[in-house]
Parts: C-alpha cells; structure tokens; sequence
C-alpha cells in the first residue's frame, strides 16, 4: 500500500463486495482518481461468508435486470482479473409446494423472460432428474434458470478491487473512515485513521457509502438517513456426502430453505419467518472476520424440513454452523442513489442477504448515476430517497427487520401487507376509519385505509393470486364511485409548499406546464429530466400571488423535496414540507355535488366553482380548502382541511351523506378507478426512464413556455416521433387478474411489462397499462395487432386503447 492521497474524485468508504463493485465501475467509467477505504481488512465485514448464490429470478423488471447484469459480470470478471472467482453456472431450481408458489414463481420468470433472462418451467420428475437427492413427492411446479450460479463470494470482491485497482484505484485496508466533512450542503471530504492510527483527510467531492451494516450510523453523523439493521442469517454445512455431484442451487422458498453443493458438501441456508435482530448495542470495533454464536434452537425447524426434503441430512454429520450478521431493510430492498440531505454522499448498502447477486448491478448503476447525474434507468424501487426520516429510529428498524428477513421466501402476494412496526404515522381520521371497518396498509409509514370490511367481516387479509377476500368489498366502493359518491382520506397525500418573491418563476423553470396562472388555478404538470423522463408528476395549486402547493404521493414525498431542493437556484422561494397541517378528504362521484351542497352553503355550480380550481368553502362549522380535481375520473372535491377540523368535516360529511349512500372507500379502489380512467401512477406507469410524450402526457406541457428543465427533450422527440406508447388494456376474460409485471404481448411476441393493473369493476374485467414499442407507427397501426397478456406463462387476450376507456371525454369529470 502506498501513501494515501490527500485528494481523491471519489471516495469509497467499505470493502465488502458493494464497495468493490462500486470502485470497479467508477474506475471502469474513467474515474482512475478513486479511494477505497476499509475500516479492516477487504470482506471482513459480511461479503467473505455470504453463501454465494448469484440467481436472477426477482420481483420487477428493472431487479431483474440489474441480477442479470451481475450474473453476466461476475461469468467475465475471471478471464478479466485472473483472480479465480468461483463462479460456475450451475443452474438453479426454485420448486413449489403450493398453488400459489408456483404461480409466484410462473409471474417471476414471465418477468425474466421480458429481459432474455433464459428460464424454463419444469415439472416434479424432471427437477428429480436433475436433483436425484429431493423428495419431490409434494412438488407442485418448478422453474430451472441454466445460467444461475454460484461463486465464492470473497473472491468475487477481490476480483472487482483488483479490477478497479488495474484501472487506477487506489484501496486502503486498515484505515477506518472517522467521518465525512460537508460545507454548505455538499461534502467535501473523509477523515480517516490510518493502519499507523495516524489521522488524515482526502479532499474529494463524491463519497459512497458501502458500509454495510455499519452504514447506519456512519450516514446518521452526518445527517443522514440510512435505515438498516442488521439481522443474524444462518447456514448450515455436512461432512462431505459421497457421490453428491455437481448439482443446481436449489431453493424451497416454502420451507424458507436454500441448498447449495460445493466441494462434495451440502449447504442449507434459511430465511426463517422470525429473525433475530443483531447488533443493538453497536458494532465490536475489533469486528472483522467474526461470527455470531450458534443458535440450534432457531434452526432447527429449518433443519427438520431438510431432513424430510432431502434426506441426506439425516445422515451426514455437520462440518459447519455457521451465523453472521448481515443488514437488511424496512422493504427488503436496498439503498441506492445520492442522500437527499447531502450532495455527494452517495450510499449503496442494505443488501438484505442479496448483496453478492446485487453488487455487480448495483455498482453499475452507482457508478452511471454518479457519472451522468441520471440513474441509466428506472431505479425507484431501491433509490434511497424512499427512505422516511422516521425511519432513523432503531426500535422501528429491530422490529421491522425481524420480519423482512423471512419475507424474502415468503409468498410475495399482491397487496402483502407488512405485520411489524405498524402504526407510526396516522391521519387524524384514523380512529374514525378504523371504527368503520377500514383496514389498514402501510406506505410510508402512513396507516391507510385499502378497504372496507363489512359489519361482521373478518379484518383481515387472505392474500392469493386471484381474486382475495376484499374483492367483493372493492367492487361495492367503486360502483358507488361510479354511481353515487365515495369517500376516500388521502391525508396521506405529500404537500410541500413553495412561496416567495421568485416562487412562480423557480416552478416555472422546473415544471412542465404554464405556473403564471390565476389564484386558485390548479395545475396538473410534470417535472421533467434533461431526457424528457418524468422524475414527478403533480399538482401545484396557486393559493397567492407568491404562495403555492404542491401535491405528490406520499410515498415519494422525500423524492420530491429533495428535487426540488437540490433545482432552486439564485431564486428567492422557501420549500417546506406541510404534510402534517392537513388532512385530505375526497368527495368523488356523480352525487359528490349534492353531498357537497348538504354541508355546505357554498355554490359548487360549474359556473362558481369550474374544474382545476380550489378555493375556501365552509363545510359544516369548519372550513377547507375545496380543489376541483379528481384521480378517479369522476365529479369530485378534495377537500383540505386544517388537521385540528378533520374530524369535524368528516363527521358532517357522514352525516350528510347518510341520505345519499356516501360509501367510504380505501386505496385499493382509488387505484382501481384511475386504471379504469388511465390515470398513470408515478413510480409504477411513468419514471424518470419514461419519456412524457410516449407516457401519454403532451398535455401537461406548456407549448408557450419559452424554457423549462426538459424542453428540448420534448422538441427533439416530437420531431423524432414517438419509439413507444402507453396503451391500456382490458382483460376479455372476466376472471384473469393483472397485479403489474405481467407480459404484454403483440401478435404473439412479448415486448414488455404491464406496468399498472388492477379489476375494473365497472369496465368488467381487470384493466391494466403499459408501453408498445411503435417505431415508425401511427396510432392506427398499434392498435391494429392483437394483444395477449401473458400471466404465469399463460396468454390471455386483452383489448387495447389508446384513450382512456373510461369517460375518455372527461365529461363525467366535467359534469
Ligand atoms: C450467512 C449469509 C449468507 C449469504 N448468502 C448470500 C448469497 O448466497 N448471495 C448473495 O447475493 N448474498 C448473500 N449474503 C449477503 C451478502 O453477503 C451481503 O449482502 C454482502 O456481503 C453485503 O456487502 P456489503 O459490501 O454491503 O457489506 P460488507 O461486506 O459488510 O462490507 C462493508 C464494509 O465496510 C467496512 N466499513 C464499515 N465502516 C467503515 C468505515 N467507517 N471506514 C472504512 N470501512 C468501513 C466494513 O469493515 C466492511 O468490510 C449472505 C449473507 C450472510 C450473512
């Protein structure tokens, strides 16, 4: 080791497979100016004892590809590095014991299968076949992917650092990051201890922290929120079983097992529904190499389950038990992108036990990030600015994690809903629901209402891959959206408001429509990227000449802010997060009119109150704010009201709605009815990846605005002509379900995911949305082909439009 430079571009702060990865692909993408410093020595944190799984079978499109492009790295990395890897593409099998695992496991590889990844159904005896050892008496389905494999996991981030320092990165062991410096909101460097214990600094602009399960804390000293706790993950080894063979990885998500054969030994790993939390006193500072006390107890109905599924284990006598501390996550996914907080501090960690098979795609994406300042595609799912800052408390995380450790094998059904750390943040109305039969999701933190049991209905969810036990419950409050009125509480809804002198003139440049509006004007705009994609979809309202609001989804509220932030200039605007001072209260459907006009003496006439308007009315004895604006697709308020009336309002608003069949209705319905509408639902329909005129969304941009952030990217596409379009789709048969990640398919060729669905109950059949490619097309030409959507590997036919196919005209929204 040389000297450690007293200025670097990038400093990468852990050794582990992360940190590796991502000084490899900096340096890979020119950055020859890179530091990488580890507190110890390289892997000794949780990388040298992973189990080196390296599969690619995962949840959502863009997962799938980032598991993809590790898996073709780390095949490469050998011949690259000449450092011996391990990796050999043994294959995998994943098999199910139930209907609805191999129904998961038919949606996961459909979702493989859009990005080439090569994977194939099989059936009970062929995985006999290809594994002699199974018990395969209660199998039920199975999917083997041959280009799956398995490595030895430390040498794989030996081979990224060596790759990295070939192309000029400099790595330190033994040399602890103390801290990381900022000036005026951007860091400006680490200081470190050297292996001498001598203290030092580097100068340097960009600072990644990959610092595993010591990432929390390391991000909190500087402000940071990394939310992650560590978690004891266990695995078991036998003596050498003769005539074992190279065999596939397999995995039994069922019985939360994993298997693994090297070296003539058999590995078990378990991902038990109960985990146990590490580390709650802090971190030993001589940690390095270490591993955590065997737990027999713990393992043991993992171990029994193995011992029926492949018997073997009966007899083999066990080399290893091995228990090491790895960090997960409030969602089980990791963290990826710069803090919000601090420009420059940059964080890839929280691997949730998929850190190997993560890092190489991760790493890529770090480093294309920082680089071009844009993710290279849609990297919500894991960007860290999902991350609440309540989420910083560690009695949340202890919990949480206890839970999301298991939730990796468990059944990933749509609308799975989180049991642990519930209820930290509540609407005012969250007693009012709940008395009337709400219950509850969790996004963000926030307890919302998804639906409503009837009197005598158990609370609970029975999650499937069909329709689930709320399903009746879902129809009745959509039909009543679309037939009489509905009440929905979107307390949950992020407000941030934006006022001061140059408040108009910052929206201006950084959103997508025309802000210079009347007060009380309601915008529904964009905020675009350099490339056209839409990093926010929004609706700003004016409330004064200098004051306006600003509405986003809860669950991007923390994304947007920092947007925001980080795009004010030499302006004069202050940008505050008002979430907390308002409940909302929607008032949808074609007799939201007369509920509005029973408890309120105000005119809610289209003349006197047009839509895309807000403005103060009166209702009952309190006051709100009413927003003429719907994401429904029906006539309707939103009704903001200060938190200390909201109960009042909503009391007055039952109580007058009483004679009009007021319905109260949760989120699942909200999202049924704006698929219905094709509404398009930022995170899932449009991302920064998508750009607004193939989204669909010309008309949120201004064509007079002379400059705004995106404007030639709009210019240059509609010149160019659009590569691909949203289309909405319609199931013909009545039964078939969309959840999102479905296949579309255009005369018999799949050419991308369903990015939104759910059941349209008053189009009759599930409704989904998604992107067409149409290069060189007209409208007439997409929509001549035949669609399918293709759903565990089985195509149904579906109906597609271009225009909205509920009210399409927007004249109920008018009414
Ligand atoms: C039993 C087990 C089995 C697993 N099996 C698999 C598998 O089969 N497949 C898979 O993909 N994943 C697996 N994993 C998960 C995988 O091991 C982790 O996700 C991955 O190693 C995390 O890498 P990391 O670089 O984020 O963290 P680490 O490897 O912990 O690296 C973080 C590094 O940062 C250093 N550091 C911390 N603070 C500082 C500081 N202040 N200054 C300098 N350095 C610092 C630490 O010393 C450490 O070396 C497994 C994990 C366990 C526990």
């Amino acid at each position: 080791m040389g000297q450690v430079p007293g200025k670097a571009r990038a400093v990468v702060i852990g050794g582990g497979v992360s940190g590796c990865s991502v000084a490899y692909h900096l340096a890979k993408a020119g950055w020859t100016d890179v530091v990488l410093l580890e507190r110890k020595q390289l892997t000794s944190g949780t990388t040298w004892h992973a189990a080196g799984l390296i599969g690619q079978l995962r949840g959502s499109a863009n997962m799938t590809r980032l598991a993809k492009y590790s898996a073709d790295l780390y095949v490469k990395l050998e011949a690259e590095t000449g450092v011996a890897t391990g990796m050999r593409q043994v294959g995998s099998i994943s098999v199910a014991l139930t209907e609805h695992r191999r129904e998961e496991l038919l949606r996961q590889a459909t979702v493989a299968r859009i990005f080439g990844v090569d994977v194939a159904e099989i059936s009970p005896s062929q995985v006999k076949e290809m594994y002699p050892h199974l018990n395969v008496s209660d199998v039920v389905g199975a999917v083997h992917l041959p280009l799956d494999g398995q490595c030895d996991p430390a040498n794989i981030a030996m081979a990224l650092a060596k790759g990295a320092r070939m192309r000029g990165a400099q790595i330190f062991e033994h040399t602890k990051v103390i801290g990381v410096r900022q000036a005026g909101g951007r860091v400006t460097g680490v200081d470190y201890v050297s292996a001498e214990g001598e203290p030092g600094f580097i100068a340097a602009d960009v600072v990644v922290n990959c610092g595993g399960m010591w990432g929390r804390d390391l991000a909190a000293q500087s402000g940071v929120t990394l939310p992650l706790h560590a978690c004891e993950h266990f695995y078991l080894i036998t003596e050498p079983v003769e005539g074992l063979g190279h065999l596939p990885v397999l995995r039994v998500p069922d019985e939360c097992a994993y298997y693994k054969s090297d070296a003539g030994k058999m590995m078990i790993g378990a991902f038990e529904p109960k985990a146990k939390p590490w580390g709650m006193e802090g971190i030993r500072e001589d940690f390095m190499f270490d591993t955590l006390p065997e737990d027999w107890d713990h393992f043991m109905p993992i171990l029994e389950n193995a011992m029926n599924r492949m018997p073997l284990f009966q007899t083999s006598g066990i080399h290893t038990f091995f228990n090491g501390p790895e960090s997960f996550t409030p969602d089980d996914r990791y963290y990826l992108g710069e803090a919000p907080e601090l420009r420059g501090y940059w964080i890839a960690a929280g691997y949730n036990s998929v850190g190997i098979a993560g890092s190489g795609g991760a790493g890529m994406a770090l480093a294309s990030w920082i680089t071009e300042g844009e993710p290279p595609f849609d990297l919500w799912e894991v960007d860290i600015r999902r991350a609440q800052p309540f989420q910083r408390n560690r009695a949340y995380l202890k919990e949480r994690v206890s839970e999301t450790l298991g939730l990796l094998y468990a059944d990933h059904f749509p609308y799975r809903q989180v049991v642990t750390s519930r209820g930290v943040r509540r609407s005012p109305l969250h007693a009012h629901l709940e008395a009337r039969g709400a219950v509850f999701g969790e996004v963000a933190g926030w307890e919302r209402a998804n639906w409503f049991a009837k009197p005598g209905q158990e609370r609970e969810y029975r999650y499937g891959w069909k329709r689930q036990n709320w399903f009746g419950n879902q129809r009745d409050e959509h039909l009543a959206v679309r037939n009489g009125v509905g009440l929905f509480d979107m307390t949950s809804f992020g407000k941030i408001r934006v006022e001061g002198r140059d408040a108009m003139a910052f929206l201006n440049r950084v959103c997508s429509a025309e802000m210079d509006v009347p007060v009380g004007r309601i915008v529904y705009t964009m905020i675009l990227n350099e490339r056209g994609g839409i990093e926010a979809d929004l609706t700003v309202t004016r409330l004064s000449e200098t004051a306006f609001l600003l509405v986003v989804p809860g669950a991007t509220l923390q994304r947007n802010l920092a947007l925001l932030r980080r795009a004010l200039g030499e302006e004069f605007a202050v940008i505050t997060d008002v979430t907390a001072g308002e409940a909302v209260l929607c008032v949808m459907g074609p007799k939201a009119r007369d509920l509005m006009r029973a408890v309120s003496p105000d005119d809610f006439s289209n003349a006197a109150h047009p839509f895309g308007m807000a403005r103060e009315v009166e209702v009952g004895m309190g006051l709100a704010r009413a927003h003429r604006v719907t994401y429904v697709g029906e006539l309707g308020w939103e009704l903001y009201v200060s938190t200390d009336q909201a109960a009042h309002v909503f009391e007055a608003l039952e109580e007058a709605g009483a004679g009009l069949g007021l319905t109260l209705c949760g989120l699942h319905t909200l999202d049924s009815c704006r698929i219905e509408k094709a509404y398009r639902h930022w995170g899932h329909d449009i991302t920064d990846e998508d750009h607004v005129l193939e989204a669909g969304l010309g008309f949120s941009v201004s064509k007079r605005k002379a400059s705004f952030v995106g404007r030639e990217a709009v210019l240059r596409k509609a010149e160019a002509g659009l590569s691909r379009r949203m289309v909405q789709f319609r199931m013909e048969d009545p039964d078939v379900m969309l959840f999102h990640n479905e296949a579309i398919v255009r005369d018999g060729k799949i050419v991308g995911p369903v990015t939104s669905g759910n059941y349209g109950h008053f189009l009759g059949g599930a409704v989904g949305m998604g992107y067409v490619p149409c290069v060189g097309e007209g409208e007439a030409e997409v929509l001549a082909s035949t669609y399918e959507i293709e759903v565990a590997g089985v195509r149904h036919r579906a109906v597609a439009s271009l225009v909205p196919m509920h009210d399409p005209k927007s004249e109920r929204v008018r009414a």
